[in-house]
This record gives C-alpha cells, sequence and structure tokens, in this order.
C-alpha cells in the first residue's frame, strides 16, 4: 500500500526525483543535493487530531496542542507537508524506518500533555543534506543514523554534567514531544546530538533498539548482578520485557520471566528465557520466585511492568544485596510501599533507569550486530498502523494487540 501511495504523492511535486527518491538507502544522496534551495516538497507523515469527526476540508488545519482530552482515540493521517530544512548545525535525514512505542500512543491519546504533530522515535535513516556550517569531515552524506526519544540535551545542567546522565537532562527535548518525530519521511536531527549506527543489521532490526532495545540494555547494565545469577524480568512478554529477555541471556544472566497466561509462556520461554512464572496461576508469585531460585531470590528484579502490584511483588523476590531497577511506570494513582529495614537489613537498593545515552544506544546496537539480539517485529505499511491506531480502536485496545504484547511495530518506505 505504502509503496503504490508514495508514486502518487510524489508524482504531484517531485516527478523527476521520485525515482531518486527510491533509491536503495545510501544512494541517491548526491542526487537529492541537487535540488534547489526552498523546493516545494512533500512527506508522508502520520498527523495526530483531536477530533476524529474532522472534515477533510480542514486537513491542513493544525490541531491546537495541548487540547486532546484524556481517553480520546488518536487519529493518525497522511499528509504532505513541505521538507523540513537543515539549520547551520542541522542535518536532514531520510527515515527508512521506524517503530512504535506504547509513548507514541500515549502521546497520542493526551495522557503526556502536549505532543507534537508528528509522532515517532525509533527512526532509522540516512543523511542526505548537511546544515550550511558542516563539512563531509563533520559527517558524510548517506551516513546511516538512528533517531530516538531523546533529540538534543542543554549539556550544561547538574545531569548532563554527570557522566552517563544525559537522559536526565533537565532541558532534554523529546522526539514527538517537542520537535516532530520519526513518522515521516525526513526529519531534522542536530548534529551535535547525532546517533551514528553502523552498516550492516537491517532497518527493521535496529529500529526497535532505539528506544525498546537500549531501555532493555540499560536496565541489565545499572543492575548489578553478577553474570551467572539469575535475574526477574517482571512483564516479560511485553514489547521491552522480550527484548530484557535477549539481552539477559546475551549477557550471561539466567533470565526467570514473569508475566500473565500461557501465549506469554510459550513467548518467553521461545525467546530463551530459563523459567516462566504465569501471575495468574501463582498464589504468591514472590514464593514461586524463591522456591525456582533455590530459596535466594533473584540477584535483580527489573520491573517493565507499568503496575504497582508488580513493584510490590518485587521487593519479596529479591535475593540478599539484590536490585529493584524500576522501569515501568505505573499510574499516578498507585504507589508502593515498604520499610526501611529491608534496604537495611538485606542491602536491596532501588534504581530507576531512562532509556539508554548515545553510547549505551551504541553498545545495544552492537548486540544485534553480533546477532545475539534479533528481536521480533512486524513489518507494516502506513495503512496498517492507521487501521490498528484509528478511531475505531482505543489507546487501551491497541496495547492490548496481540501485535502490540509481542513484538514491535516498524514500517518501511
Ligand atoms: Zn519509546
Ligand atoms: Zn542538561
Amino acid at each position: 500500500m505504502l509503496e503504490r501511495e508514495i508514486p502518487t504523492v510524489y508524482s504531484t511535486r517531485m516527478s523527476g526525483l521520485k525515482q531518486k527518491l527510491h533509491c536503495p538507502a545510501g544512494a541517491g544522496t548526491e542526487e537529492f543535493m541537487e535540488m534547489p534551495p526552498g523546493a516545494l516538497v512533500e512527506s508522508i507523515i502520520f498527523i495526530l487530531r483531536d477530533d476524529p469527526g474532522i472534515d477533510d476540508d480542514d486537513a491542513t488545519t493544525p490541531p491546537s496542542k495541548g487540547s486532546r482530552a484524556q481517553g480520546k482515540a488518536p487519529l493518525f493521517e497522511i499528509e504532505d507537508i513541505p521538507l523540513p530544512e537543515p539549520g547551520p548545525t542541522d542535518l536532514l535525514v531520510r527515515l527508512s524506518a521506524t517503530g512504535i512505542c506504547g509513548t507514541d500512543l500515549a502521546l497520542a491519546s493526551g495522557e503526556l500533555g502536549p505532543a507534537c504533530r508528528i509522532l515517532g522515535h525509533e527512526g532509522i535513516g540516512r543523511v542526505v543534506k548537511r546544515g550550511s556550517s558542516l563539512t563531509e569531515s563533520d559527517v558524510p552524506l548517506g551516513q546511516r543514523v538512528g533517531i530516538s526519544w531523546v533529540r538534543d540535551t542543554c549539556r550544561s545542567c547538574a545531569m548532563c554534567l554527570r557522566d552517563g546522565g544525559e537522559t536526565r537532562c533537565v532541558a532534554q527535548i523529546h522526539s514527538g514531544r517537542r520537535v516532530d518525530g520519526t513518522f515521516a519521511e525526513f526529519t531534522v536531527v542536530p548534529f551535535r546530538y547525532m546517533i551514528r549506527l553502523p552498516e550492516g543489521p537491517s532497518d527493521e532490526e535496529l529500529a526497535p533498539i532505539m528506544c525498546g532495545g537500549v531501555t532493555a540494555y540499560k536496565v541489565l547494565k545499572i543492575c548489578g548482578a553478577p553474570p551467572g545469577q539469575w535475574i526477574v524480568i517482571s512483564g516479560a512478554g511485553g514489547g521491552l520485557g522480550a527484548l530484557g529477555i535477549q539481552y539477559g541471556r546475551a549477557m550471561g544472566y539466567r533470565v526467570l520471566a514473569i508475566d500473565s497466561g500461557s501465549q506469554k509462556r510459550e513467548y518467553c520461554l521461545g525467546l530463551q528465557a530459563e523459567a516462566y512464572l504465569d501471575v495468574s496461576k501463582e498464589n504468591d508469585i514472590s514464593a514461586a520466585v524463591k522456591r525456582l531460585t533455590g530459596g535466594q531470590g533473584a540477584s535483580a528484579v527489573l520491573v517493565t511492568a507499568g503496575s504497582a502490584q508488580a513493584y510490590q511483588d518485587a521487593l519479596d523476590m529479591l535475593a540478599p544485596f539484590g536490585t529493584l531497577v524500576c522501569v515501568g511506570i505505573p499510574p499516578p494513582s498507585q504507589s508502593v510501599h515498604f520499610h526501611p529495614l529491608a534496604l537495611i537489613d538485606r542491602g536491596f537498593r532501588i534504581v530507576g533507569s531512562m532509556v539508554g545515552s548515545r553510547g549505551d544506544i551504541q553498545e545495544a546496537v552492537d548486540f544485534v550486530r553480533r546477532r545475539e539480539v534479533i528481536h521480533r517485529v512486524h513489518l507494516t505499511t502506513l495503512d496498517r498502523i492507521m487501521e490498528i491506531a484509528n478511531p475505531h480502536a482505543s489507546t487501551n485496545q491497541v496495547r492490548q494487540s496481540p501485535f502490540h504484547s509481542a513484538a514491535v511495530y516498524v514500517f518501511v518506505r
């Protein structure tokens, strides 16, 4: 469908260029540079709309930011926009694949406040144009790059001044929140926050690593468990948890997956989790973890589920000196209770993790390049994504769809 649509759209104003733009990734960048400055071209994007019943006549009216009511069904449409122009120190990137993350859907539903019209933060593409201040020695045309949740940081706040603190920058700019995201054919990134990617893995293998993959990797990197020890992944059958199983195995851990239902059991064990516990069948999930781990508990429990109960249970699963890593976000109304003696007597640590730095992304990508982590993805096209995310499906329905629970959507040009 997408492949049929692109020539139709481009034939309106980009005749003569459309064949070049359909060159294999990395090729055609020189031809792209021949375009006259200020040329009116088009991109295909998803548009988020407030009102599913909006008239076609209003299709060019941007939705007013921040006016989305919670629970309103997100609507995505393809729209033509002017080709973005990179500033003097920016790069224009032609995207070839992107993933869809749960955060995109939360943004689309208005749960996270104002959002951009173009969402998406798991993009893979190539540099096709440099800003006027940049040269070939800075970055060659055709350089493969990734686009993630963090698009730029201030480099001067207390977070940025700490090693690895850039993902907590107090002034960070998020993809789809402050700047347009990756549900588009082209996007602009600042050269100073460019994420270089190696050649080798396919676009669709790399896309999920830009958010879910690097998040899972970083959680394991900081969990403090010695290699060869048990770790628990709570919510292991979700997109993030599934990547966690693979990274955990690749990093030498014994992975105990926790989720609900027999479908998730098959999925998690198929990803080489060593054991699986079904929360819907265990009366005391923490006791079951202790039993499976020889009475000790797990050296680390990674909670990817957005549930306070999952966190509450997790504290009782820890081995002495174990670490609870927080990454799933429960609703604000839910809280977790613990007594400080648990930390004082047993030496527990509780830490939080948030996506990963550019260095973390490159480390996470290297597992894919070595074929140690290969995430199963469902390739789909623009029209399929719209069918899933459009008004007929509420955000919750999208989240509960079998595709979303087990894999990441990626669409390619
Ligand atoms: Zn994400
Ligand atoms: Zn900062």
